[in-house]
């Protein structure tokens, strides 16, 4: 689109025309996997990398890429890549970048299937991975070193809600000509914009806010196009490709990424998003703003209720003041913190598992970012594998309960909390 739009314009529009041939209005779903040449020419160069075009769905699909464009223009990137999920997005960035051999600096406070990844599958392939408490700026420098690939951080520490300094942690990876990458899953481009704070990829989990009603899969990696590949310490970006006639993708500009992206990662390790998927995630995406919104205004008002509530010892939301990330929440989050906080009942592991077993409107799920309200105990399931230390270190006591607010009406879901509250026992 020539002129620039606005956020809640762009959710609908950008990405799309009206389908030419139909003259559709809606984003049409093409499942197809396969999509004819105009000749034998035009084949071949397709195949070179010469000309642009669909031919099979594992690389490029019309509804796919209008996501793909769609969630660039939300975060104010060039390019956008779609991948089966969140983990698999994750993964495909790292593929796109490191080989065998690679590090890198990731923060401790990550969602916990990624610490999985990295710690467990990646170290196996050869990627190391160093795992930093991200407010320790010191640490994180002095752990950086010829291999260093990348600093990965998340936008909102889960379960938690502890915030980074963003712009700091930008001048590091840019003084030492490395990449900023940003999980920016829990905040959405709604609430945050990474790049418009150094970050050069940007990678989200659309299974969560951006799809939004718990019913899809999906994840996607947004490139900045700020990032200079001509760079010694990413060799996979600057010396030939053998594949594709001694292409080297750092020549390609702004389009370096995303290309080896398609070219490689998704041609070599599948994991692409299906177009269904991409077709569910849209119809989502279109209302992203007004969602996030709602989830602001219902969590603002449950995180007060908690707050005056004689059974809560506790409340962790960082627009409250005397939180740990109270300033860095004003500074990066003008339009609100989320829907995705903790509180601590009095009374420990049992009163947390009495509210969860006697809750009615609100879901007992480990998931999040649903438009249902759901509720989980960590200490019971999703850290309950952990050293006790370990536990404490992630931000989860005893009677941690983690909430993510839904679209639903406040009022019930307060009630709800509060007879829950009552029946401790
Ligand atoms: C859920 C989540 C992931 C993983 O995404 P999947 O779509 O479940 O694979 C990664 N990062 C964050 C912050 C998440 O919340």
């Amino acid at each position: 689109m020539s002129k620039k739009y606005q956020f809640e314009t762009l959710q609908i529009h950008a990405g799309q025309k009206p389908d030419p041939v139909t003259k559709a209005t809606g984003v049409p779903l093409y499942l197809s996997n396969a999509f004819t040449f105009d000749s034998a020419d035009q084949a071949k160069n397709i195949f070179a990398l010469e000309e642009g075009g669909y031919f099979y769905s594992r690389l490029s699909n019309p509804t796919v890429d209008v996501l793909q464009q769609r969630m660039a223009a939300l975060d104010g990137g060039v390019g956008a890549i779609a991948f089966a999920s969140g983990t698999a997005a994750i993964m495909g960035l790292i593929m796109t970048v490191c080989q065998s051999g690679d590090e890198i600096i990731a923060a401790n406070n990550l969602y916990g299937g990624t610490i999985g990844s990295l710690s467990g599958t990646m170290q196996g392939m050869g990627f190391t991975s160093h795992f930093v408490n991200p407010r320790d700026l010191k640490t994180m420098e002095s752990l950086i070193n010829e291999k260093t690939k990348m600093i990965f951080v998340e936008s909102v520490g889960n379960p938690n809600g502890d915030m980074l300094d963003f712009d700091a942690i930008s001048e590091i990876c840019h003084r030492h000509h490395i990449l900023f990458v940003v999980d920016n899953t829990t905040p959405t481009p709604y609430l945050f914009r990474p790049i418009e704070h150094g970050a050069d990829l940007v990678v989200y989990s659309t299974t969560k806010y951006i799809a939004g009603h718990g019913n899809v899969m999906g994840g996607i990696i947004v490139d900045s196009g700020n990032f200079d590949w001509h760079n010694e310490r990413y060799p996979l970006m600057t010396t030939p490709d053998k594949a594709y006639h001694d292409i080297v993708y750092a020549d390609l500009g702004k389009s370096a990424f995303c290309t080896k992206a398609v070219a490689k990662t998704l041609r070599d390790l599948g994991g692409c998003m299906s177009p269904f998927n991409a077709y569910m995630t849209l119809l989502g995406l279109e209302t992203l703003s007004l969602r996030m919104d709602r989830h602001v205004e219902n969590s603002r008002k449950i995180a007060e209720f908690l707050q005056n509530h004689e059974k809560v010892e506790w409340v962790s939301y960082a627009e409250l003041e005397g939180h740990s990330s109270y300033e860095l929440c004003q500074k990066y989050f003008p339009k609100g913190f989320g829907g995705l906080f903790t509180f601590g009942v009095k009374g420990g592991l049992e009163a947390g598992k009495s509210v969860i077993n006697h809750i009615q409107l609100f879901t007992h799920v480990t998931n999040f970012a649903d438009s249902r309200s759901l509720l989980t105990h960590p200490a019971s399931t999703t850290h309950a594998q952990m050293s006790e230390e370990e536990r404490l270190a992630g931000g989860v006591q005893q009677g941690t309960i983690r909430i993510s607010v839904g679209l639903e009406n406040v009022e019930d879901l307060i009630d709800d909390l509060n007879q829950a509250f009552e029946q401790i026992d």
